[in-house]
Order: C-alpha cells, then sequence, then structure tokens
C-alpha cells in the first residue's frame, strides 16, 4: 500500500487514512463486482448526509461508476443550491422508479445512518433487497449488518469519512471543487460550523485540502446559515421569547413546535433547523429539547436534543424517545399528542438532572 500519511514536519505527521489494507480491498472489489449502484441516507437528509452522499457519487463517477443517490424525503431550502442536488432522486416522490432502482442494485451504500428504520418509508425496500450493503457512518452502534461496515464513531461527520477514503484511495487530486463543496458542507454543519465535536488536528488539516480546490467557505458558511426567510427569523424570534421553558435549576430547557406556530409563521421544512442549538447559548444550559409536530400526521411528534460537555443527551433519547444519537446531538419520536410529550419530556429532563447530581 502507497504511504499516503502527511509529514508536515518533522515528528509532526497526520494520518488521514481510516482503513486496514483487507478492508480497503473489500471495498474496492466490491465496487468493481457492482454495476447498479444505490446511495442513500437518513430521512430529512442534513448537511452532512446531503455532502457524503454527492461526494461519495462523484469519487464513483470518477472511478467509472455511475450511481443513484435515494433520499427519504425532502431536504431543508438552505441546501438547495448544493451541488449535483438537482440529481437526487426522493423516495416519497418518485416511489416506482426508487423501488425499482433499489430492486435492481447489486451494492447499496448505506450513509451517516446506523438504522434502517431511518430510512423511514423507504426501509422496506431498502429490508427487501437483495444487494450488497456497505455502511459508511459515524453513530455509534449500528444495528444494519452490512458486507463491509466502514464505521468510525469518533469521526464528527460522515463526509469527512468520505474523504478520508477518497484520499486513502489516492483519488483526492483527481477530485472537482464541487466534490471539495459538498464534504465541506457536511463537516461544517455536523459541528456546528466547527464549533463542537472539532477537536482534533486532522480536521483542520482536510480543510486546508479542500481550500486547495477553491472552494470559498465564508460563502458556504453564509449559504447554509444567513439564508433565513423573514418568516423563518421571525418564527424562531417567536419560539424563543414565548415559548422556551428554561428550567434553570435542572440546567434544561425545551420547546414545543406546534402546527398552530407553523401555520402562523408559513412554516416550511428548515425553518426550524438549529433553533434547538440556541438555547444552549444561556449561561449555565446543558441540554435542550426541541418538540416538533408532524407536519401532516396527527399524534406524531419529531424530537431534537442537544447537550453540552460530558452531559450525553442520546442516552435520553434512548429512553425517551425511541431513538438515538451522539452524545451531544441526538433525537427520536413519539407517537402521542404534544400534551403528552411534554409531560415525557418533563420526566426526561428530571431524570437527566437526578443522573447528573447524584
Ligand atoms: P437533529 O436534531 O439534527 O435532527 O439530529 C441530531 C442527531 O440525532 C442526528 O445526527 C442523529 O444522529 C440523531 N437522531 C435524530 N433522530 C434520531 C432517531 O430517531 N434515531 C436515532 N438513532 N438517532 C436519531
Ligand atoms: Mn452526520
Amino acid at each position: 500500500m502507497i504511504n499516503r500519511k502527511v509529514v508536515i514536519k518533522k515528528n509532526i505527521v497526520v494520518n488521514i487514512n481510516l482503513l486496514k489494507e483487507s478492508e480497503l480491498q473489500k471495498l474496492t472489489s466490491l465496487l468493481d463486482e457492482a454495476n447498479n449502484i444505490v446511495i442513500c441516507c437518513h430521512k430529512s437528509p442534513d448537511g452532512d448526509a446531503m455532502g457524503s452522499t454527492i461526494s461519495w457519487m462523484l469519487y464513483l463517477n470518477y472511478i467509472g461508476k455511475e450511481s443513484n443517490i435515494i433520499v427519504p424525503d425532502a431536504w431543508p431550502d438552505f441546501l438547495q443550491w448544493m451541488p449535483h442536488s438537482e440529481t437526487i432522486i426522493r423516495y416519497d416522490k418518485h416511489i416506482e422508479r426508487a423501488n425499482e432502482l433499489i430492486k435492481n442494485a447489486d451494492l447499496i451504500f448505506c450513509l451517516d445512518f446506523n438504522d434502517s428504520k431511518r430510512l423511514q418509508d423507504m426501509c422496506q425496500a431498502f429490508e427487501l433487497s437483495s444487494a450488497k450493503r456497505v455502511l459508511i457512518d459515524h453513530h455509534l452502534s449500528p444495528k444494519i449488518t452490512p458486507d463491509l461496515a466502514i464505521s468510525f464513531p469518533d469521526i464528527c461527520s460522515t463526509s469527512e469519512i468520505v474523504f478520508r477514503l477518497v484520499w486513502q484511495l489516492d483519488a483526492f487530486e483527481h477530485m472537482s471543487k464541487n466534490f471539495a463543496v459538498a464534504i465541506y458542507v457536511g463537516m461544517m454543519t455536523d459541528t456546528g460550523a466547527f464549533t463542537y465535536s472539532s477537536t482534533y488536528p486532522e480536521i483542520y488539516f482536510i480543510i486546508s485540502q479542500l481550500l486547495r480546490k477553491h472552494i470559498d467557505k465564508d460563502k458556504i458558511y453564509r449559504k447554509v446559515y444567513n439564508n433565513f426567510s423573514s418568516w423563518s427569523i421571525r418564527l424562531r424570534g417567536y419560539i424563543m421569547c414565548n415559548k422556551l421553558n428554561i428550567l434553570e435549576s435542572s440546567h434544561a430547557t425545551y420547546f414545543a413546535l406546534t402546527r398552530e406556530d407553523m401555520e402562523r409563521f408559513h412554516y416550511i421544512k428548515g425553518d426550524a433547523e438549529g433553533l434547538v442549538n440556541e438555547p444552549l447559548r444561556i449561561n449555565g444550559i446543558w441540554l435542550s429539547i426541541s418538540l416538533k409536530e408532524d407536519t401532516e400526521r396527527d399524534n406524531k411528534i419529531w424530537i431534537s436534543m442537544r447537550s453540552v460537555d460530558n452531559y450525553y443527551c442520546n442516552m435520553i433519547a434512548e429512553k425517551f424517545y425511541n431513538g438515538g444519537g451522539h452524545p451531544n446531538a441526538a433525537g427520536g419520536n413519539l407517537d402521542c399528542s404534544m400534551d403528552e410529550a411534554i409531560e415525557i419530556t418533563k420526566n426526561a429532563i428530571q431524570y437527566f438532572y437526578e443522573m447528573y447530581n447524584k
């Protein structure tokens, strides 16, 4: 194997490679044998899901393999500009075509999710497919049993894993600016623009390489984060002012976004994205929980959680919300009314408080 470690200075070595030689060979042989490749990601694709699927598709193009990205449903408006997003197939909009592609696939890449439940309505087609599977992901404890698992929970984003694979496969020099843009979006969005889960040097080496492809990182930031509609900014202000419950002694907050709120503020998908981070800016708050009613289904509440330092929210997501996630960013969902979800949330906060204040 070519040694692709990077010597920055004598004694300073950055190791970008992730795979053992045997895993690398397995990956290349699976790719050699594949003719019909599907790449998929979790429901409500976020920046990392979009960035990792698009960049992996571009790598597959480079090695002469066509592939189709199929995602369960819509991605937020603020990611519409992403390069090649127009080629992505939405399962909820093109069920027949997507089912056909999944049925005929001989290789499926599962990016940025660790449990087929997160494919939502696409899950059944996926489970029925006889295609070989490769998982490329950074969530803890995968519940998918693939032919090859490329699972690195210590890495901040799936997009970073894709970069490191492409680097190890010696292809980065051949990749386009669009590839670098997609990787950067994924790395940036899964770290809150490098404000959490991003304290190891390899990340900044990778960014330095992406900059060599002439990405405009400041413009990417603005396109993703400074892209609110006026309704969205008003909704955010309203939620923080009128609906945020601050349980100071428990170091926790929660808010409930109802359909009524959404209608009032002409809500579209993505309008409340990242709002759950906002309460963590309050001094002394360790945990923030957002409850959101489904826009169509009754008695369906989506939960999003964030926490800081060693106060972990993923176990709250597992215990109270049928979910999971990363130590400081997790989520889940409940089949109940908002009032019931709020009661569950109060219990969850009490549990969290007792756990860390024993
Ligand atoms: P977000 O709040 O951005 O929607 O989700 C944050 C993180 O929580 C995601 O990256 C994902 O790891 C995790 N997550 C959200 N919902 C679920 C869920 O229903 N199940 C699991 N296992 N993880 C979830
Ligand atoms: Mn991710």
